[in-house]
């Protein structure tokens, strides 16, 4: 099956929407083993979607057209690919019950304009809305499929998995070939250290492939399989996957779904431990990552972000001598921002980041990317230098994902 994608929306053209959807119609057509050969995004101008879906036609047997289903007179994908096929337009009972019904349990009276939205192409498979007025449709013609989706994404993705899956898996069949992925990510080594010592892997990879990404200082290594079950394809995966951790041990922090935060949120829990952060350059991105994860409330107690030297004296206890003989970004700071933090609410630990962000402020001694972060257990306190590379936001992300991980190092070893 060759699939190609049509966009619509002037808005995407104009750069003021990204184009979530054809990002997630192409991972899940991916997953499929379905080929996407083109995307294509055209505007609210029915001669030149026109044009692309004739294109479209000729080289695909399964076009998926996002946007264009609303009610207003800029949406005229329906129109469109009806004129297109040579279909005539009819209302389908159904679709508009399910329209007025949508505005009556909203306490509103549906407007005229709405009827539109149950105007379906002759012979169309009608697919239902649950989160909004327009249904999708797929119209099957000389052999192509025709799928054609509302706009939004809230709207889109469900409507795809809950129906258009199911009808492209039925579709491909028995010999229907799956591509599963699954992230493994790392931190702390970088990608050729990692590719030393698992070439032998990389080396004889046929299915599952292996390759890597690298994202704001991690690595992350994406498995690859292809075969006909999901349940197969997971084995596959999972036995490289055990491989690769057995090789680079505790680098590898978390795989899909985890995220730094929720692995250390995962492992506080598990301990019973609290933690604090006292942040300088990262600004609160810690505090953030952590509470970004669903009931860390029990382990995160706190942060203050501790921008100017007077704050870190103030509320942190970092002293006045400290600052004034090794600035404020030192090991020293950093020991007694850590030590500070942990002291003024009692957590079980604490961490401290200072550094220089950049892009200016850098100097010979402690250039841009320079960064010290703290880590305070009981009246212990440890400190990391680190130097980062990147632009403002990457040196700060970095340095967060440092804390988290020396944070993480240490709930390993309980
Ligand atoms: P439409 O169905 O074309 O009227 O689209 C309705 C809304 O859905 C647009 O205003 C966008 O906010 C959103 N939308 C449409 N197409 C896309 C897309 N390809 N990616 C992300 N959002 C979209
Ligand atoms: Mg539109």
């Amino acid at each position: 099956m060759r699939a190609e994608l049509i966009s619509t929306g002037t808005e995407l053209l104009l750069g003021q929407i990204l184009n979530t959807n054809a990002k997630f119609l192409g991972e899940r057509l991916a997953r499929l083993g379905i080929d996407v050969f083109f995307q294509t995004t055209v505007g609210d101008n029915e001669s030149r979607l026109a044009e692309v879906l004739h294109t479209a036609l000729k080289r695909a047997n399964l076009i998926i057209i996002t946007g264009g289903l609303g009610p207003t007179s800029d949406d005229l994908t329906k129109e469109t690919a009806a004129r297109v096929l040579g279909l005539e337009l009819l209302t389908d009972e159904l679709s508009l019950v399910r329209i007025e019904d949508f505005f009556r349990v909203r306490g509103r009276k549906m407007p005229e304009m709405n009827r539109k939205q149950a105007l379906m192409p002759a012979g169309a498979l009608v697919l239902a809305n649950m989160a909004g007025t327009a249904p999708g449709m797929i119209v099957e013609q000389a052999g192509k499929s025709i799928v054609i989706l509302p706009g939004p994404p809230v709207e889109m993705e469900p409507m795809f998995l809950e129906t258009v899956e199911p009808y492209l898996k039925k579709k491909l069949g028995e010999d229907r070939v799956l591509i599963v992925s699954r992230i493994i990510k790392v931190l702390g080594l970088g990608e050729s250290t990692i590719e030393e010592k698992i070439r032998d892997l990389v080396d004889k990879q046929v299915n599952p492939t292996i390759a890597f990404l690298a994202p704001r200082g991690e690595v992350y290594i994406r498995v690859t399989a292809k075969t006909g079950t999901e349940k197969e394809a997971m084995e596959m995966i999972a036995g490289i996957e055990n491989e690769i951790r057995k090789r680079l041990g505790d680098y590898v922090y978390g795989a899909d779904g985890e995220t730094m935060e929720s692995v250390v949120a995962g492992l506080l829990k598990r301990h019973g431990l609290t933690v604090s952060v006292a942040e300088s350059c990262t600004g609160g991105l810690i505090a953030k990552r952590l509470t970004d994860v669903p009931g860390v409330s029990e382990n995160f107690m706190y942060g203050i972000v501790t921008y100017s030297n007077d704050a870190k004296t103030r509320f942190l206890g970092v002293s006045a001598g400290t600052l004034e003989k090794h600035g404020a970004v030192s090991e020293d700071t950093a020991s007694e921002m850590a030590f500070g933090v942990r002291q003024a609410g009692g957590t079980d630990l604490a961490l401290s980041v200072t550094g220089v962000a950049g892009p200016g402020g850098g100097t010979p001694e402690k250039p841009v990317g320079l960064v010290f972060i703290g880590f305070a257990e009981g009246n212990n306190v440890a400190v990391k230098r680190h130097l980062f590379t990147g632009d403002r936001e990457v040196i700060r992300w970095q340095t967060a994902n440092a804390a988290l991980n020396l944070l993480r190092g240490y709930l390993m070893q309980l």
